[in-house]
Order: C-alpha cells, then structure tokens, then sequence
C-alpha cells in the first residue's frame, strides 16, 4: 500500500514537473492579454485567430523611453495645408495629421494603430492625446495609444471592441474572431505613468 502511495506521490510529481513550462507559458500568456490595450500585434492578425498582441516589445524601458505624449487634433492634411494657403491636390486626400496647439502638422503612419484615424472620421477635429514614437530624422508618427476626451473634458482611452468575443481591436473591420461587427469604444483611463513621469505637469490638460 505504501508503495503505491509512493507512485502515486511520484506520479503526481512528474505531472506537476511537466505541467511546469505549461503554467509558464499560461502566465506569460495571460500577462499579453493584459497589456492587450497598448502593444503591438506580434504578426499580422491571421484569419480565422485573434492576434496576440505583444507585451515584452513595447513594455522593456528602452522601448518605453522612446514613447513621447503628442497633443492636438487629428486632420486631414490637406484641411491643414488649405488653412495655411498651401493649395496640395489630391494625392493628398487620405493623408492624416496631428495638428498641434503650437500649429505644427506631424504626419501619422497608417499602421496597426494610426490607421484608425484614416478610416473613422469619429476620431478627427477632435482633442487628442496620442502615445507614440519618431525615429530621428523621420517626421511620421508611429501611434501606439490613442486617448480622447468625452464632454467633460474626461479622458478616454480609444479603441475597438466586439461584445460578442470581448476582444479589443485597433481598426475598422470584422472582428477577427468572430467576424462580427465591432464599436468604437471609449474608457475612462490616465496616462501611463511612464508617460506622465514625462511630462513637466502631469497630465494637464490639452493645449497646455
Ligand atoms: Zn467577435
């Protein structure tokens, strides 16, 4: 009889060993989704799956080092150039930027985050908070959270959700789960504290 306690006790060890790197990678799996809101998508979505966005890139320092906090407007460039006498044809017609309080236009690359502002009108000529990077040298804009204001003056943090999956989106289209409709969803949210470590007066209000 104790013998078999014995197996049984080793068995159970063995299953608890090889479980080992299972619950690791369940951990790490579920430590992704939690930072769901603001990493970028490992790969391009494939269909049929829910990407997993990527946690470790966009969470290491050096990564989070390079993320600056743009205030303005989001515009239509040629809006933008019009209002400045700069008469631009229609190349133009797609191409958006963030109009700063200071007038600057910085132009916004329409990747997995920025291209929100191509497609919903929604989220333009209105105010804006948007975390993102620049690369020395290059005048675009890469997005990687974008966060509004409702009309209170509260801020939001902006991105797409399907209802029936509970799984967020950055874009406009069928969800990748389901293929179902997604919204435009806004939650009540601060700045990161990266960020707001960042700024001279944290997180003052637009136009400041
Ligand atoms: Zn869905």
């Amino acid at each position: 009889m104790k013998r078999q306690a014995d197996r049984v006790a080793i068995d159970t060890a063995r299953v608890i060993q090889s479980a080992a790197p299972l619950l690791a990678a369940l951990l790490v799996s579920s430590a992704t989704l939690v930072f769901a809101g603001e990493s970028r998508p490992a790969t391009p979505p494939k269909p049929g799956s829910p990407s997993q966005p990527e946690s470790k890139k966009s969470s290491t320092v050096e990564e989070r080092s390079a993320q600056e906090l743009f205030r303005g407007k989001v515009v239509l460039l040629r809006d933008a150039l019009a209002r400045r006498k700069v008469d631009a044809r229609e190349e133009f017609d797609k191409q958006v930027v963030l109009e700063t309080p200071a007038g600057d236009l910085i132009p916004i690359v329409p990747d997995w985050r920025g291209r929100a502002f191509f497609q919903d009108e929604r989220l333009r000529n209105r105010d804006v908070e948007l975390i993102g990077k620049r690369q020395k040298g290059v005048p675009y804009l890469q997005v990687l959270m974008i966060f509004t204001f409702d009309g209170k003056g509260k801020r939001q943090y902006m991105d797409y959700y399907c209802d029936t999956c509970a799984f967020p989106m950055y874009e406009i289209k069928p969800c990748e789960c389901c293929h179902g409709p997604i919204r435009l969803r806004f939650q009540p949210r601060d700045l990161p504290d990266y960020i707001k470590a960042k700024l001279p007066k944290a997180g003052g209000p637009v136009g400041q």
